[in-house]
């Protein structure tokens, strides 16, 4: 085999602003924690830095759970996880599918063996809570299931709506927050959620790379009754319980430096306080909206259904979707996401999630947007950074 060393530069990608579906941008300080000493993972140093990331977390999570922990592995890893651990083999899950990451759960729960009850709502709306509740009274299932955030479409469905139905049916609660966890409140306790996971990319503002999850009583209870071993020994949560717990019962190795960059960027949210990183998500939200408005576009989702942290814009006839896309990267440097499964072609997905959710970052996009689909023929409204600017 000939390689010579001089094909493999020591070069690294240019700076982006990541305003697509995730990863967001990271704050330096993430990454700087990445980049200290990799020790043993029964360090006790290193032992410590575990409980404090398992505190951090539960506050992020708003929750007492004891067994809240990231799992190794990214958001999937976390959906994986969550239903591998509480369906068993011929077990019923109510799954509601409003994108792909709804498709994604039934798809897991079909491998398990798990005998699935697959409810549609509309791509781009919440879920309907009268359609949950009848797939959900009509059987007799152990698990509802909800993508909180629709990172596909930028849609946001009602958790205590939805808790409600699974309490007054007794069935437990799952819901994937990848998209929503620090920055939109998801007080997981107060909303009687039994089982939720998250990602580190989007909102939280680290790489990709571990996906938080926390499991409450019932669902531990649940996990204790299981009669079949869980079918993913990586992914079992009784088995993490004893790693992350007291025991410190070897499972696998940590990812070390992975596990630095999560406790910083726990940090970083706690420094600025959840109700403020909300509002602030909030804000630049309306922010966007408010210039895109102006412009003469249209966003996807209903007002009061819309994610502040993923915007759906509607993407007007006769622009070309991928030259924009392209135009933006290239000319700007700024990445923004296509449209997935019905809605290729006909939505950008624009993030504003954690560290990326600024004004600067959507003056920028609202200039480079404008400029991009005006020499394609487009001729957006005027004042669009006026607008924005202008939002409280
Ligand atoms: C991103 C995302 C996932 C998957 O996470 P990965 O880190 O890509 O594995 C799952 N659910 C939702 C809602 C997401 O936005």
């Amino acid at each position: 085999m000939n390689l010579s060393i001089n094909d493999f530069r020591y070069t690294y990608p240019s700076e982006r602003l990541l305003m697509g579906p995730g990863p967001s941008n990271c704050a330096p300080r993430v990454l700087q924690a990445m980049a200290n000493p990799c020790i043993g993972h029964l360090d006790p140093q290193f032992l410590a830095i575990m409980d404090e990331t398992q505190q951090l977390l539960r506050f992020l999570f708003q929750t007492k759970n004891p067994l809240t922990i990231p799992v190794s592995g990214t958001g999937s890893a976390g959906m994986e996880a969550a239903l591998v651990n509480m369906i068993e083999p011929g077990d019923e899950a109510v799954i509601c599918v409003n994108g792909v990451f709804g498709v994604r759960m039934t798809e897991i729960v079909q491998r398990i063996g798990g005998k699935l009850t697959r409810v549609d709502g509309e791509w781009g709306r919440a879920m309907d809570p009268d359609l949950v509740r009848k797939a959900v009274k009509g059987k007799n299932p152990k698990l509802l299931a909800v993508v909180h955030g629709e990172t596909s479409t930028g849609a946001c469905s009602d958790l205590s709506t939805l808790s409600s139905i699974a309490r007054e049916c007794g069935v437990l609660f799952l819901v994937d927050m990848v998209t929503t966890l620090g920055g939109i409140n998801v007080p997981i306790d107060e909303l009687g959620i039994d089982v939720a996971y998250s990602g580190t990319q989007k909102c939280i503002s680290c790489p990709p790379g571990l996906s938080p999850i926390s499991f409450g009583q019932r669902a531990m209870e649940a996990l204790d009754r299981r009669k079949a071993p869980v079918m993913s020994w990586y992914l079992d949560m009784g088995m993490l319980r004893n790693y992350w717990g007291n025991e410190r019962k070897y499972h696998h190795t940590a990812p070390i430096n992975m596990i630095y960059g999560f406790r910083e960027a726990l940090r970083i949210i706690a420094e600025e306080g959840l109700e403020e990183r909300f509002k602030r998500h909030l804000k630049n939200h309306r922010a966007l909206v408010a210039g895109i408005e102006t412009m003469g576009l249209s966003m996807l989702v209903p007002e009061k259904e819309r994610l502040p942290m993923l915007n759906a814009i509607k993407i007007p006839e006769g622009i070309n979707d991928l030259q924009v896309r392209r135009d933006l990267l290239n000319g700007f440097g700024i990445e923004i996401g296509a449209g997935l499964g019905p809605l290729a072609g006909k939505i950008w997905r624009v993030g504003l999630m954690g560290h990326t959710s600024t004004l600067r970052s959507v003056l920028l996009f609202l200039t480079a947007l404008e400029t991009v689909i005006k020499s394609q023929g487009f001729k957006p409204g005027a004042g669009a950074i006026e607008a924005a600017t202008t939002i409280v």
